[in-house]
């Protein structure tokens, strides 16, 4: 019979390795919820019209990476490709851009259309805040000094940050236009995405992988020359708060993001470990996001991680603390009871102890040894003598011939001196 298999470019992760992703989330959200961050909800299917509305008709999201479909009624719906524009889409629809400032974070598959290769993919997992209603910069200050907070708590390394200015509405016309000038007379030197965008939305050719089209802008006329004064403050002020923060930075004048609402500070968080796709969290400001949606000029800043990407630059780095693990073994059937009792003593003692016991007898060497390759850290084996003194076998399986007779005062003792 036909076998099944995932969809291509579809996440899954296998049970030996969802630890690390539920780990570092974790910790993750953990951060986020410590700089009073609120977890909002948001589902998984917008309308196309948002995401065309938001991230922009002529950026490669909307354009070619969506997962759109009709649905009964005939309405045209999407799988998320990002999560800002759902999030302020039911801030607006709840009320709460009417009710002051707020900090807001969620997390969840994401879905793009793209080529799957490393650290690409269809579905993908970012975690992410958006903060509303906050005009000045400190809100990127501060969203820049959590998120090297979380990378460096996570010992990432070599990691950097990059940033630019797109400057206000007004500069990114002005910009434009300069562009659109300097590429056209190159337009036949240029990748094919690029030639379409001159005339739709050039500012997203800065933007192209292509390494022609990389070389053509290498002479191309920079955005910083069309800043207008308090865009050039606000870029200002944000470095050398940077700069006294002690947190190492580069402009990158080339960086606009893959997103047509930004305006002012764009950032990226970069990887060398990860090879071409290296930006694992990105984000910006976005002022006009909000009216273009329909609700009140607010301004909004946000960033999100890519798990995926995050958690292949960590996965040399063994550091990370995972739950320990014990087996419960007997060596008789009619030690069932007995064995139940003491799993359940050690689960209430230990929160942070996976305990598994399967209530059979089982031959005692093979069941160690599958123990060890599963990677359990302890075992207790009850044979019917012993517990009669109540007395129980205890073995450190991470150690070679460590096999003590405890009760199981001294087992939890045992425990606790090594978790
Ligand atoms: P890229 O230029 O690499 O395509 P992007 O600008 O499209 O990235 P964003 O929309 O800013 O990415 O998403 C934020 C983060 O989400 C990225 O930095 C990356 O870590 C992750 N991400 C985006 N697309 C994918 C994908 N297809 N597979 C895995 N992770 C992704
Ligand atoms: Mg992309």
């Amino acid at each position: 019979m036909k076998k099944f298999q995932k969809i291509r470019g579809m996440h899954q992760v296998d049970p030996n390795d969802s630890e690390i992703w539920s780990t570092i989330a974790k910790k993750i959200i953990q951060i986020f919820e410590s700089y009073s961050y609120k977890e909002i909800r948001l589902p998984i299917i917008e309308s196309t019209d948002l995401f065309l509305r938001s991230v922009g008709e002529e950026t490669d999201i909307v354009n070619k990476e969506m997962f759109t479909f009709e649905s009964k009624s005939g309405k045209s719906l999407s799988l998320r490709p990002e999560g800002t524009a759902s999030c302020l889409r039911a801030s607006i629809e709840m009320g709460l851009t009417d009710m002051g400032p707020s900090r807001l974070f969620y997390h969840g598959p994401m879905y793009r259309y793209e080529r799957p290769q490393k650290g690409r993919s269809r579905e993908f997992y970012q975690l992410s805040v958006e903060a509303y209603g906050f005009d000045n910069i400190n809100i990127e200050v501060e969203m820049i000094e959590m998120s090297f907070k979380i990378f460096s708590l996570l010992k990432l390394r070599n990691f950097g940050l990059e940033i630019n200015s797109l400057g206000s509405d007004e500069t990114q016309k002005k910009f434009s236009k300069a562009l659109k000038d300097y590429l056209y007379p190159l337009k036949l030197e240029l990748d094919e995405d690029s030639q379409n965008r001159l005339n739709s939305n050039v500012l997203r050719i800065l933007d192209s992988k292509n390494s022609t089209t990389q070389d053509i802008l290498k002479n191309a006329p920079k955005i910083s020359d069309f800043y207008d004064n308090e865009s050039v403050n606000r870029f200002d002020q944000l470095q050398s708060k940077l700069v006294e923060m002690k947190i190492p930075f580069s402009i990158n004048k080339n960086l606009v993001r893959g997103l047509d609402y930004y305006n002012d500070l764009v950032f990226e968080w970069k990887s060398d470990e990860l090879g071409s796709q290296n930006t694992f969290c990105a984000g910006g400001r976005y002022d006009s996001l909000s009216k273009n949606l329909g609700g009140r000029n607010i301004s909004a800043t946000g960033f999100s991680i890519g798990l995926d990407r995050l958690l292949f630059s960590l996965n040399k780095n063994k550091e990370h603390k995972f739950k320990k693990r014990l087996i419960v073994i007997i060596l008789e059937n009619s030690l069932f009871l007995e064995g139940m009792k003491i799993s359940e003593k050690i689960r209430n003692e230990f929160k942070n102890l996976a305990v598994r016991y399967d209530g059979q007898k089982s031959n005692l060497k093979s069941q160690l040894k599958k123990a060890v390759k599963e990677g359990y850290d302890f075992a207790i084996i009850l044979g019917s003598q012993e517990v009669k003194k109540g007395i129980f076998s205890f073995k450190n399986l991470k150690l070679a011939d460590n096999q003590l007779s405890l009760s199981e005062e001294e087992i939890i003792k045992t425990i606790k001196d090594y978790i």
